[in-house]
């Protein structure tokens, strides 16, 4: 397996925060790594540096062998964007449209401006969101509005979503904190699915480690802005998570189950 992400010593300063201090680390083609670490660690703007939501201060990412903090140009942004999904904790779904419309939208960095514009796919898309969502156990809802789903539903059409994309990487940010525990586990089996059968790299932002355990090939614990455990989960003792978390696991258990009441 070769490396497909490769990052240095990235950071982000805001005014006021220093996100992210000093994160490194590589992803290989097909590998699913999860990050894990307490609320604002610095999680979700590594996710977002990586596919130039944001821009990073300093540090270097290298994808698919490309230096990607400097790309400027909205062609370059746009080819790199269509290589990189993301699933959003919130879905980010156009809830009034329905889910194949949804799911076609996967395949506008393919199309020309006019095009997307008028929402003309070819026949090809259309036929590959179809398989998609069979796939994926959605293909009797295609018709139905996506706002009418239920929240598993809606993020299996936002996996379906990324899917048309044909990434090599998909980022995840806290793809199931919004779920209840068995549509999650239908989510995280299909992340696993994406990743193993298609050789889909997949970086998975989670507040759960038990499922980190359960899923990732790597685990990599943040902890205010720098990475402090980067291996595979066999070697993710008590001792720490505690470090990581900087609580006491039993707390620790005690506060994930106060969050899943609330
Ligand atoms: P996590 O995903 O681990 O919860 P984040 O990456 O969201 O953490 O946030 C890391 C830190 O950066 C937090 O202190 C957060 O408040 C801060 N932060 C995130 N986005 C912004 C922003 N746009 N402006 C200022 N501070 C931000």
């Amino acid at each position: 397996m070769s490396t497909l992400l490769e990052i240095s010593h990235l950071k982000k300063y805001y005014t006021t925060t220093k996100a992210v201090e000093d994160v490194s680390f590589s992803v290989k083609e097909g590998e699913l790594v999860v990050i894990i670490g307490p609320s604002g660690a610095g999680k979700s703007t590594v996710l977002r540096c990586i596919n130039r939501m944001i821009d990073a201060t300093d540090g270097s990412i290298l994808f698919e062998g490309k230096e990607i903090t400097t790309i400027k140009e909205e062609k370059s942004l746009k080819l790199l964007r269509r290589r990189i999904g993301m699933i959003f904790q919130s879905f980010n779904l156009v809830y009034r449209l329905s889910v194949f419309q949804n799911v076609l939208h996967g395949r506008l960095g393919y199309m020309s401006t006019v095009d997307s514009m008028f929402g003309r796919y070819s026949e090809e898309d259309k036929k590959k969101a179809l398989e998609i969502l069979d796939m994926i156990g959605l293909k009797e809802n295609i018709y139905k509005r996506a706002g009418e789903l239920s929240g598993g539903q809606k993020q299996r059409v936002g996996i379906a979503r990324a899917l048309m994309q044909e990434p090599s990487l998909l980022l995840c940010d806290e793809p199931i904190a919004s779920l209840d525990p068995s549509s999650s586990k239908i989510i995280m089996d299909q992340i696993h699915k994406m990743s193993k059968e298609r050789n889909i790299a997949c970086i998975v932002n989670l507040h759960q480690v038990d499922v980190a355990k359960t899923y990732a090939d790597r685990i990599i614990g943040i902890h205010k802005g720098r990475v402090v455990f980067d291996d595979v989960p066999e070697k993710l003792t008590d001792d720490m998570i505690e470090r990581i978390y900087e609580t006491p696991i039993a707390e620790l258990t005690v506060g994930l189950e106060k969050g899943q009441v609330s």
